[in-house]
């Protein structure tokens, strides 16, 4: 029975102490013209965790905008999005492309000779010119 009381007055000691402590703190601080400092530099850093996303928000977009190509795969014209100055491959042939200079470029292996095909028209010939 004499047990809780006392126990009860350690706990608010405790914490009274702990107060104390911190008031003594804060009025050492303040006499010495260091609490002032203290709550710009509170202040400063809570401005700086408030406005960190939103500028982080807006660089983000920035570099997205700076980075992000859309173009079409030079092999089968498919229209894709990738990030400048990377390696991809194009979701609908799988052919591999490196994204340069806002294009996507085909990654072929050194000694692949890139043709292009033309279509050559054919003339229906003269029936009379032919061999009988
Ligand atoms: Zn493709």
């Amino acid at each position: 029975m004499n047990q809780n009381p006392n126990k009860l007055l350690q706990i608010d000691l405790g914490s009274l102490g702990c107060w104390l402590t911190l008031l003594v703190v804060v009025v050492l601080l303040g006499s010495a013209g260091l609490l002032g400092w203290i709550l710009n530099g509170i202040a400063i850093l809570f401005l700086v965790l408030l406005f960190a996303p939103v500028v982080g928000v807006f660089v983000l977009r920035w570099w997205l905008r700076r980075n992000l190509i859309e173009d079409q795969c030079p092999v089968c014209d498919y229209s894709f999005t990738g990030l400048n100055n990377t390696e991809c491959r194009c979701p609908n042939c799988g052919e591999p492309l490196q994204v340069t200079g806002g294009s996507f470029k085909r990654l072929t292996p050194p000694g692949t000779i890139d043709i292009e095909a033309i279509e050559v028209q054919t003339r229906p010939s003269d029936p009379d010119s032919l061999p009988s």
